[in-house]
């Protein structure tokens, strides 16, 4: 008997340190219904200015920017290899033949990253960038914990401080998101907390508050606007953010093009947006131009369900309302999800650009339930050995059901998704799924 294992030469495509993107894809600059954030006071386009106060200089420049292409400075350039980038696109081999399916699935692995994330791509851009302007710390929130890694992670490798107001739910169900955190110097506060007058206003009326993310970020934002030298960061929905994470897609294109693959359909879950932009953002720009077909697909959990049912409007991006107002699809920035463990996915908010191109039809969403997403997740990790993260596991489910359609209508179509994390550091959840014990969490009101 031969070696008979699928050693195709598409099984895992690799890339080589040097051709990690040299620059970032802005696809503002290629969407024709942009709409500027509104000062929630006079209701007029913010300016610069009025977002100093929360943001460094060097990153305002960035969100604000309609340029196509944003060249990648040589030292965040030098730090995406510590990330482990560019990172493999792999084939999900056994998970096709557990499937029976004719359909070839593959994925983009974000979870090789010390912090398991693809967050790290954008908290390196953002590190860099405060240190460059002289801030000397910045503040941020987190939901699952995964954001405030990549940040604690990028700011001890730029130097500077870093104080994360982590989400009350999490800071219980992952105390060890915390020592993480710690670990790489960063100070970490559950939210809401006594720390803030917001902190202590909500505390005060709902002592038991399972906290959100859009607490956590009005009690950073408070935080860093008392001091000229603490700026804020964000590790989703803006604008900037969402130009970071492309260097997943440019990475995707290359390989694809490498071995040969053209994708039918390109899927990833959604929270704020970032993992799915980045991946998805350069490609849709071919089908801007007409020059592909694909598909593109969000994954999104029924419990925060901004794409299919929210509204396309203008709402806060935190609880507190201390955010510029963002077009986007939103369940209403007053809206707590209920605790499920996809905590990443926990926000009621969606990223304006990946909202704009939904709005121009450029993509379709589907929403699930968590135990259908634990069990596809424990459906890969038999499979392929990986555990998914499970907001990953959105995304996972979503290929599973576009596998299975492609098999009952026998068509081979391709399908890449977003590995978007792992899930070592979210096995309590694992846990409860497996002792049968995780509710089914659909919408739930404040
Ligand atoms: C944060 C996170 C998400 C959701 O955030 P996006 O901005 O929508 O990508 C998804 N997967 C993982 C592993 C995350 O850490």
């Amino acid at each position: 008997m031969g070696f008979n294992m699928a050693i195709k030469k598409d099984f895992r495509v690799t890339l080589s340190p040097e051709e990690i993107p040299k620059k970032w894809y802005n696809i503002a600059a290629d969407l024709k219904n942009i709409v500027p954030p509104l000062h929630p006071g006079t209701k007029q386009p913010v300016t610069a200015k009025d977002m100093e106060p929360i943001f460094c200089k060097s990153f305002i420049k960035q969100e604000m920017s309609m340029e196509r292409y944003i060249p990648i400075p040589t030292e965040v350039r030098e730090k995406y290899m510590l990330l482990n980038r560019p990172s493999p696109l792999q084939r999900a081999v056994n998970l096709e033949k557990a499937l029976k399916t004719p359909a070839k699935i593959y994925f983009k692995r974000e979870d090789l990253s010390p912090v398991g994330s693809h967050k790290g791509n954008s908290a390196i851009a953002q590190a860099y960038l405060n240190a460059k302007d002289g801030i000397h710390t910045i503040t941020t929130e987190t939901g699952a914990g995964q954001w405030g890694s990549a940040l604690a992670l990028a700011s001890s490798m730029f130097d500077i401080d870093c104080t994360v107001y982590m989400v009350r739910v999490s800071y219980d169900q992952k105390p060890f998101r915390r020592t993480i955190m710690e670990t790489y110097g960063s100070k970490v506060y559950a939210s809401p907390s006594t720390t803030t007058e917001y902190g202590r206003k909500v505390l005060a009326q709902d002592p038991k508050t399972s906290g959100s993310l859009g607490m956590a970020i009005t009690e950073a934002i408070e935080v860093a606007v008392k001091d000229p030298n603490i700026k804020y960061s964000l590790g989703s929905v803006l604008n900037a953010v969402m130009t970071h994470q492309t260097v997943i897609g440019q990475e995707v294109m290359l390989q694809m093009d490498k071995a040969e693959i053209e994708p039918d359909y390109m899927v990833g879950c959604v929270g704020g947006g970032s993992n799915f932009s980045g991946f998805a953002f350069p490609m849709m720009r071919q089908k801007i131009l007409k020059k592909t077909d694909c598909e593109f697909v969000a994954a999104e959990p029924k419990a925060a369900a901004s794409f299919t049912e929210g509204e396309y409007r203008y709402d806060f991006g935190d609880t507190g309302g201390m955010t510029p107002l963002l077009k986007m699809f939103t369940l209403g920035s007053e809206f707590v999800p209920s605790p499920i463990h996809a905590g990443g996915l926990r926000y009621h908010g969606m990223s304006p650009l990946l909202s704009a191109a939904y709005d121009q039809g450029l993509l379709t969403a589907r929403a699930y339930d968590q135990t259908e997403t634990f069990e596809a997740g424990v459906m890969f990790a038999k499979c392929e050995g990986i555990i998914p993260a499970p907001e990953s596991s959105h995304a996972i489910k979503a290929a599973i059901d576009l596998a299975l359609e492609a098999k009952a209508k026998r068509k081979a179509k391709t399908i890449v998704f977003s590995l978007s994390g792992h899930g070592l550091l979210d096995l309590a959840g694992y846990e409860k799924h497996i002792g049968g014990k995780l509710s089914s969490s659909s919408r739930s009101k404040k």
